[in-house]
């Protein structure tokens, strides 16, 4: 038997990359201030910039898109996803929204009031934003393990069950319901065990507390489960992540990232009287419950990316991918994340570039040095993303200084991923002729997106 293990699809249709120069790379690089959202995609050679609405669709999704039913209410293709829904999320009520954060709005404005604080194991950047947005403390309960990277863990999403009880214990009064990402995306896209997932329910029902469940990744963390547990191997990736929204009474979900979409996403409750208030508030800001800011087309499109996610061939090659690429960057020394998560790849920029300031910002230099030299383009979630002023003006930084490069689902292949190790490989071996940046404009807020920087000289 080979040992490879090819891409479980052909290719049908072609999108051809631009191949660049170095030169034209520097000037693009330059006029981009060093932001890499501010380069076009033509300029682009391997984008690892989001796994988020990036995923090529199958011939099947494409078929369906051709029939999706554009009716206003009642559309065909609803009914359809509706039904495939209730199957994977094990909820009656299916509220169609046009992305994530859509779906946490609509949640969070009737939950979340002034004051209430909400656990979770790792919130996403946009579910902490809509939750202050309501007045609401986001709270983050990760286990420590979590803050280690070259610790191995095979579950570092967990949720740390003491910190909660405590938590709960301390302030029960002012907790609407508890949250559960799957897999952690702010924390490296790690999944989260069954078994914690259980305690962190039962600790819920101690409390009386709902238990909401962040689901964008859950193929990928059902099988981690089945690879990683104890006890999971012999069940199908479906069993499992039916059991886990089981644990749920309300799931959130964005069909860019799990559904195979490039647009959409899922509010699923069991809850008929919420089910209602939020139907009824999805008229004013989304539509009505028969599409909810999607037309049919893409609710065609996400029915059957949702049928294909839990295909465990793909799911072994998504995984694998990303392991693959982790494996031979960690044999090179190279400062990576580990283990490998779901979605994506992490270097730690300040062990790469030791010799570069924090206010420096050795994470912008990576994603310049990276592009450079290769046209790849990652993002940095370190020291300018989640980095911020006190009152004198002086920075304060996060724990981890890191650079995520995610992948899109079944559109690179492992000559890619060899292309980038190589590229990352070449970047780390000369690391001491690269210089920092300063901000030329900085962002207000979420500073990563906008910022734009100079080299130090
Ligand atoms: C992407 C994401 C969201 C938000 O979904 P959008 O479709 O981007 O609005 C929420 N939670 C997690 C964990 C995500 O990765």
């Amino acid at each position: 038997m080979s040992k490879i293990l090819f891409e479980p699809f052909r290719i049908k249709v072609v999108e051809p990359i631009n191949i660049s120069t170095l030169e034209q790379r520097a000037k693009w690089l330059r006029r981009a201030g060093y932001n890499m959202f501010n380069l076009r995609s033509e300029q682009v050679m391997i984008d690892l910039l989001s796994d988020s609405g990036t995923s090529a669709m199958s011939q099947e999704q494409w078929g369906a898109l051709t029939s999706g039913d554009e009716a206003y209410a009642g559309s065909k293709s609803f009914y359809e996803l509706e039904a495939v829904a209730r199957d994977i999320f094990q909820k009656p009520y299916i509220i169609p929204v046009h992305q994530g954060r859509a779906g946490e709005h609509l949640v969070f404005s009737v939950l979340v009031k002034p004051g209430m604080k909400i656990p979770s194991n790792g919130h996403f950047d946009t579910t902490a934003a809509n939750i202050a947005d309501n007045g609401g403390v986001p709270v983050n309960l990760p286990i420590p393990e979590a803050a280690y990277p070259r610790e191995f863990h095979p579950f570092k999403g967990n949720m740390d069950l003491e910190r909660l009880e405590k938590f709960l214990h301390k302030e029960d009064r002012s907790v609407p319901f508890v949250m559960l990402t799957i897999t952690n995306n702010s924390g490296g896209g790690q999944p989260v065990s069954l078994e914690n997932a259980k305690a962190v329910h039962a600790i819920c029902r101690r409390f009386g507390k709902p238990l909401i469940i962040d689901g964008c990744r859950f193929a990928e963390n059902a099988f981690f489960i089945k690879c990683r547990e104890a006890g999971q191997s012999a069940r199908s990736a479906l069993e499992i992540a039916q059991e886990l929204f089981q644990l749920a009474s309300i799931i959130t979900f964005s069909a860019k990232k799990d559904a195979l979409a490039n647009i959409g996403g899922l509010v699923c409750l069991e809850d008929q009287e919420l089910a209602e208030k939020l139907k009824n508030r999805l008229i004013i800001t989304e539509g009505f419950p028969t599409y909810g800011g999607m037309s049919g087309r893409d609710m065609a499109a996400i029915a059957q990316g949702l049928k294909e996610v839990l295909n465990e061939d793909y799911l072994k090659y998504r995984v694998r991918t990303i392991e693959w690429t982790v494996e031979r960057l960690n044999a090179r020394d190279i400062p990576v994340l580990m283990p490998a998560g779901g979605h994506a790849f992490y270097l730690d920029a300040a062990r790469f570039f030791p010799h570069i300031r924090p206010e420096h910002f050795p994470g912008i230099a990576l994603t310049a040095e990276v592009y450079l030299r290769g046209g790849i383009r990652g993002v940095e979630l370190g020291n300018v993303a989640f980095g911020a002023r006190d009152e004198h003006g002086n920075h304060v930084f996060p724990v981890l200084d890191l650079v995520r490069f995610a992948l899109p689902r079944r559109v690179y292949t492992e000559a890619h991923m060899g292309y980038v190790t190589d590229i990352v490989s070449e970047a780390f071996e000369e690391r001491a002729k690269v210089r920092g940046y300063k901000f030329k404009y900085e962002a207000p807020v979420m500073r990563h997106f906008r910022s734009t920087f100079e080299p130090i000289e």
